[in-house]
Order: structure tokens, then sequence, then C-alpha cells
């Protein structure tokens, strides 16, 4: 017992009554929009941090600094912008900040969330979260949700990249829009929710260990990938040959089923990747799950395993960075 309060003892003289120092980036988004007295059309990335901040009322128990990083609909992000907001989370972190919230549109949240979660070179922590209804909405949840990610922030155990939306908290290789209006629109594919918050509390699932996979220090673009979705009567490949003629020469499917396409999409693509194509198979359906024959294997298909088109097409895009061989592309898919 004697041994149980003296660790108690060398704990509470670590703890410091310091106040969690949290960055506040503010990218645009729907949490961001305003309506305009209009009942359903709505403009993304209109207000500014400040405003959207005063409607939480005074919060005493964190130090918050602002940025206005940018004010744009998500729509709008491309690698320059993931490079640079990257960038400015490093100088932020290292300059003693516990951690960053970031505010930015649910529309393209889980690929945001996501190509962070694999080149945050920290082990604090980095927190996206969004809204589904405009500022002026009747039912505004910006207010609840980024109360929620400065809660989340704040707190001790929480490391690497999280999002939180609608009281959950998601992992950023889980996060899927399910839903393209309602306010619920985030589910975690097949892992489950990482916890929940009430209020002030957290209840945690679990907190993944974060593992950096690529350090873009120098970086000042990624790798072109395409993607491509498998339809319905696209027997000609059309749109496979079109992209390879336009210069994309790293693709991912977003195939039927668990990777299936169809005998002249898949004669198309065997073809381009004699010229030195390199394909990854995901699937259009939600819940993905990849599996390659052994005959597909040989011929260089890679398979996403359970990343989603969009998702496999940010880790496609970090690995030509460090290979252009499919088996060991293959390797990295199996990891991250
Ligand atoms: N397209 C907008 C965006 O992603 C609206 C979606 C949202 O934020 O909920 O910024």
């Amino acid at each position: 017992l004697l041994k149980k309060f003296y660790n108690w003892g060398l704990l509470l003289k670590k703890v410091s009554t310091k106040k969690p120092k949290i960055a506040l980036l503010a990218t645009g988004g729907t949490i961001a929009g305003l309506s305009k007295n209009s009942n359903f059309s709505y403009e993304s990335g209109v207000l500014d941090i400040q405003t959207l901040l005063s409607c939480m009322g005074e919060l005493n128990k964190v130090d918050i600094y602002t940025k206005q990083f940018s004010n744009i609909d998500s729509i709008e992000i491309d690698d320059k912008f993931w490079l640079k907001m990257l960038k400015e989370i490093h100088v932020l972190l290292q300059a003693d900040f516990d951690a960053v919230v970031i505010t930015h549109g649910t529309d393209t949240m889980e690929e945001s969330a996501y190509f962070l979660s694999l080149c945050l070179q920290s082990d604090k922590s980095v927190i996206l979260v969004g809204a589904m209804r405009p500022y002026d909405a009747l039912s505004f949840d910006g207010a609840k949700n980024l109360y929620s990610a400065i809660v989340l922030a704040s707190h001790k155990k929480t490391k690497g990249v999280m999002v939180v939306m609608n009281d959950k908290i998601f992992c950023p290789r889980a996060l899927l829009k399910t839903h393209s209006l309602n306010v619920d629109t985030f589910s975690s594919l097949n892992y489950g929710d990482l916890g929940y918050i009430v209020g002030d509390q957290i209840f945690f699932n679990k907190i993944p260990d974060h593992k950096p996979a690529f350090n873009l220090n120098k970086a000042k673009s990624l790798a072109r990938v395409d993607i491509l979705y498998a339809y319905v009567n696209d027997h000609n490949a059309i749109s496979a040959r079109a992209l390879f003629q336009s210069g994309t020469r790293a693709i991912v499917i977003g195939a039927m089923g668990c990777g299936n396409i169809n005998k002249n999409l898949k004669q198309c693509l065997k073809e381009l990747m004699k010229q030195g194509l390199i394909v990854v198979i995901s699937s259009r359906v939600s819940m993905v799950r990849v599996v390659l024959s052994e005959e597909d294997k040989a011929l260089g298909f890679i398979s996403s395993g359970d990343l989603n088109p969009q998702k496999a097409r940010i880790l496609l895009s970090l690995v030509l960075s460090k290979t252009k061989d499919p088996k060991k592309i293959q390797e990295y898919f199996l990891k991250y």
C-alpha cells in the first residue's frame, strides 16, 4: 500500500497545472458556412474562425490560438494544400502546442485525415472536425462538434490524428462518410469507433498507435494517381485508355464486389501495365474487402485490402515516392 501511495506522490509532482495549449486551424467547410435565410442551399467557408469560436462562450480550461489557414469548400483541396497544412501543423506542434484542431469540410474529411495520419511526424494530436449544417441553420451541429474537438484535443491520452463528429471519435483509416446530408453521416469502416464524447467526458474504446509512414518535409508535390470507377457497359474500357493517354501512370480501380472487373477492362489494364501503368484494385462497395486471385496477383495487380478508392489513391501516391515495384507497393498496402 505504501508503495502505491509513493507512486501516486511521484505522479502528482509530475502533473502540471498548465492549461492545454491548442492551436485551432480553420480551413473552411460547412462549419464555416452560411445559408443566408435559404431553406437548403448555403455557401461553405464564409465565416471566420473568431466568429465561430464566439458561439461557444468562454473556454477557460484551455489556451486557444486561432489561425485562419484558408476559408474554402473542402472539395477544392489538393496536394499542395495538404503539404502546406502538414508543414503548418509541424511548426505549431514543434512550437510547444499540445494539439492542433482543424475545422474542415466533411466532403473530403476522410482523405485529409488519412493523409495526415500517414505523414504526421509527431505523437501529439491533430483533431479534424466539421459540421453538416451551416452556422445559421436551424440545427447547426458545428458548435457542439467544435467543442468536442477541443475537449478531445485537451485530453492527455489523445495522440495522432483523430476525427470527431456527432459525439463520436473516429480513426482516419476507418472513417467513411455514409450520408450526403444527415448529421450522423460518419461511420467507422471495419474497426469500430475510437470512442464517444459526452460533454467534457471522453469514453475511449481504443487509442491506436500512431505510426507515421512518410516524411514529407522536403516534398513539393505528390505523385499523380487517378481513380477509375467500374460500371456496367464499360466494355471498351474507354475511361482506362483515356486516363493512360492523358498521362496517368498509376490508377486505383473502384472495382465491383471484392475486386472484380470485366474481361475487357482487365485485358486493357494488362496491356497498359506492360507499358508501365501501376494498378491498385479497390472496390466501389462501401465496406471494402478486396480478394485477388493468384493469377491477378501474378499479373501485377495490387490489392487495396480494405481501403476504399479515395484512401487507396492517397497511399499509392505516397508509396510511389519510395518504390514502383508492385510487390513492394503491395507490402505497404498490407501495412498501412
Ligand atoms: N462541400 C462542402 C465541404 O466539404 C460541404 C460539406 C461539408 O462541409 O459538410 O466543404
